[in-house]
Parts: C-alpha cells; structure tokens; sequence
C-alpha cells in the first residue's frame, strides 16, 4: 500500500561500494503512551538510534557507502569534520576503525559558551576513546570544508591516500543509506499493513531527509516527510535538502526529475541557534523518555520531536492519521548538557 522500490533503483543502489554497519532493519513501532498523552494522531518511531554501531545514530547508514567508497579508492585516512559534539564524527571514527583506517577529525567550535561538558564529555570523551589519529579543533566562522582540504593536502604530503567526507556526511554517496532507509521503512510498514501518512525528523545536514525523499518519491509512494531543521531558516534549509536530494536522484539514475515540491522544512524550533537548548526541547526530551523510556538529544532529535509534538498539539493532523518520527539518535549529546538537564543541587 505504500508503494515498492522499482527494480532498477534496487539495482541501482546495489550496485554502489557498501559496506554493513547497520542492525538493519531498525525497529518501527507505535508509541502507544505518548500518542495518548498527545490525543491525535498515532506517532510511530524509527529506531535509527539503534543502528548499532558505537551508540548508534544516522550517519551510520550514510557510513556504509562512504567508507565503502573509500575503500574502493584505496584510501588510507579518513579526514572530516563536525561541531565539538558531533555525532557523525564520532561514528566516522568508529566505522574507520572497523576497516583499519585512519581518522583525522576538525571540530568547529561551533557552539560558544558551553559549559566544560560540553568540551570534555558525551562525544568528545567517546572520540578519544575510539583513538582517532588526529582530533584538531577551529574556531567558529571558518569554511570548514575548505580546512578539510588543507588537511587533506598535508596528509597526501605525508604519503597518505586521504578520503574526505564532509560534514554530516551528507553528499550523494552518503545520503544512499537514507534512500535505504526510505525502502527499509516502506517494507517494514508494508509487512504490518501500516499506512503512513507523514514522515518527521531532525534537519541538519540534509543528507537524511534528502535520501528519504530521493527514495519515497522514486518509489512512488509520495510518504512526505518534513525536516525540522535545527539551524538554518527554512528557505535556506529546503534549498540545500533539495541540492542534495537531487544530486541523490542523479546519482541513482532515478527516471524523470526530482519532483522539488517534495522537500518541505519547518525552522521554528531552531530557537537561538544551533545546539542552544530550548525550552521546548528540554520537555520534549522530557515527555518521551516518561512515557516511553526512549531518549532523544538536545541539538537534533530533541528540537525535531518538539516540532512535532507542537505540531500535533496546533491540530496539523488528525486522529486516526499514522505519523513515523525517525529517531536519528545522539542521545550521548546529553552528557556534554548536564547543566542543562540537571542542575547543580541547591545543598
Ligand atoms: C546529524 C544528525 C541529524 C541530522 O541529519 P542530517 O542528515 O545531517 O540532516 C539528526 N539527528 C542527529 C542525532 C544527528 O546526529
């Protein structure tokens, strides 16, 4: 019912270097406390917080096709970047480590005014632990894909083959572990006769939504989905999923053109920026984790399922519609904001 993969996109992204990080498939199942306490629609979750490897999260899936490139082309160092509690940092370092290859890591110092958890703790800890070759940090404002060349540059100087995945590992490559997922959340809802009315997430990058979309609409199930996006305005951000989404298409060789209307953002949950916390998230991270015991992030998931908690709250859908919230991970970002959900006791 909810349309399937034709045959020649399967062909098409079997055919791409990949190698296997994911517990795949994820678990997708109701929220049955949560939909209740809410009173509209069904809100179902895609575990992508589970995907298994070094505390799971989404760039795993991207992971699969990116390192799998690099093997391909021989490399012997994996270079990329993120913010100083970046999740796809970490799980680079983990997959690198798999297949015996080097990482050098740049973390922007994106953030400014965090609390010493914020630097010393959740990912970073987790980063240290992994052991990646080289951890170097820049301050904010800087072209970070511009620093992730320069290094790459020093590297290949120092004999090195580098392979250079830029931030959130969202290009095309990377976005096909979403076009994956796309397929993977069509089978699942497909098997358990679920018909899905609206797919919402966590925008950043735009590599995920972009894979998703790419993939829906070349399955020709139309599921929309909605990014809620944790930076950029909305303009901006649907602009750049759109970029992505068809440089996936083309990659993919998918028939006819990317259909543009299918990238939808909302930014009204951003707040102050990029990993300031909100109110709204703090009660969100709140309300799933004394309802359903799942834990969500403060920069990504957390502001995401804000969004969609106020959304449902404003009447945007109806009972009896089916709604799948895609859990894309980082709950580990929750050491580094200590502060922020438990402060110092008053004695
Ligand atoms: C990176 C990330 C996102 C955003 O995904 P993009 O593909 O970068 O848009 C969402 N949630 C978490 C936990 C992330 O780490």
């Amino acid at each position: 019912m909810n349309r399937g993969f034709p045959k020649d996109i399967l062909m098409s992204l079997a055919s791409f270097a990949r190698v296997r990080f994911t517990q795949a498939p994820t678990p997708l199942h109701l929220l049955p406390r949560l939909s209740a306490e809410l009173g509209g629609p069904d809100i179902y979750i895609k575990r992508d917080d589970n995907t298994g490897l070094a505390l799971g999260g989404n760039k795993t899936r991207k992971l699969e096709f990116l390192i799998g490139d690099a093997l391909q082309k021989g490399a012997t160092h994996i270079v990329t970047q993120g913010a100083t509690q970046s999740n796809h940092v970490r799980q680079t370092i983990a997959a690198a480590n798999r297949h015996g290859l080097r990482t050098t890591v740049l973390l922007e110092e994106r953030v400014s005014g965090a609390h010493e958890d914020y630097y010393r703790n959740g990912n970073v800890l987790l980063d240290q632990i992994l052991g990646a070759a080289a951890i170097e940090t820049r301050p904010a404002g800087l072209d970070m894909n511009a620093e992730l060349l320069t290094v790459g540059e020093r590297l290949r100087a120092a004999g090195e083959l580098p392979y250079l995945i830029p931030g959130g590992g969202s290009n095309a490559i990377g976005a096909l572990g979403y076009v994956v997922a796309a397929h993977e959340i069509i089978e699942q809802a497909d098997a358990a006769g679920l018909r899905i009315d609206q797919v919402v997430h966590a925008t950043g990058s735009t590599g995920t939504q972009a894979g998703l979309v790419a993939g829906f609409e070349a399955a020709n199930s139309h599921i929309p989905v909605l990014g809620i996006s944790v930076r950029a305005p909305r303009d901006r951000q649907e602009a750049n999923v759109r970029k992505l989404a068809r440089e996936t298409w083309a990659l993919l060789h998918a028939r006819g053109e990317f259909p543009d209307d299918a990238v939808q953002a909302n930014a009204d949950y951003v707040g102050g920026g990029y990993g300031v916390p909100t109110e709204a998230m703090v009660d969100a991270v709140h309300l799933l984790a004394r309802t359903e015991g799942i834990l969500l992030d403060p920069v990504y998931s957390g502001k995401g399922f804000a969004g969609l908690v106020d959304l449902v709250r404003k009447g945007r859908f109806r009972k009896g519609q089916n709604i799948v919230f895609v859990h894309t991970g980082g709950a580990v970002g929750l050491f580094a904001y200590r502060d922020t959900f438990a402060p110092a006791p008053a004695f």
